[in-house]
């Protein structure tokens, strides 16, 4: 497995539209390589989520989720993170689940050191191929639904930035954890 390159926020690759992924092409090897060193990516760089679009690769899958704190370590009781199991998903759609919407923090790993509050839909479904290239349906919400619809927007050349109401509340990440919150939020 290889650790690959991010592309960053100005990279013609984040805006263009990935092609989707024929399901028979799923478990060939050059796809099932990418989402191994995608996990590995993703997790050098402690991120919750990773879009290939974002490692120069304009196909229509991301890997998302992260494990549990470890034994002994220090959970956040107020971390409303809480805990993403590791997943791929290919040819994503999501469907909104009502109306509702949620405005939280949100950081890309292609958008370095910086923080900003976006609204998305509270509640989704998503159908989507797995890396095996079975169907799946997968009914999410709050944060795991937040970054589902981050990462989907990858494949549409979407940026959170392009998903705030506002600008005003963009911070860096030092003055985010001096002004804005205590807890750690995770680049997608
Ligand atoms: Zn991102």
């Amino acid at each position: 497995m290889s650790i690959l390159k991010i592309a960053r926020m100005g990279h013609p690759v984040l805006r263009a539209k990935a092609r989707p992924v024929h399901p028979s092409e799923i478990r060939s090897p050059r796809i099932q390589q990418l989402v191994d060193d995608m996990f590995e990516t993703m997790k050098e760089y402690q991120g919750v989520g990773l879009a290939a679009p974002q490692v120069h690769e304009g196909v229509r899958l991301f890997v998302a989720g992260f494990p549990p704190p470890a034994e002994g370590e220090e959970e956040d009781e107020d971390d409303e993170q809480g805990h993403v199991p590791l997943f791929a998903l290919i040819n994503p759609e999501i469907t909104p689940v009502g109306r509702e919407t949620a405005e939280d923090w949100e950081g890309c790993l292609s958008i370095p050191e910086i923080r900003g509050r976006v609204p998305r839909h509270r509640q989704i479904t998503v159908r989507a191929f797995d890396r095996t290239g079975k169907k799946v349906q997968i009914d999410a919400s709050g944060f795991t639904a937040r970054v589902i619809q981050h990462e989907t927007d990858h494949l549409d050349g979407v940026l959170f930035f392009d998903r705030m109401k506002s600008f005003q509340s963009l911070t860096y990440l030092d003055e985010f954890s001096k002004y804005w919150s205590s807890k750690h939020v995770r680049a997608e």
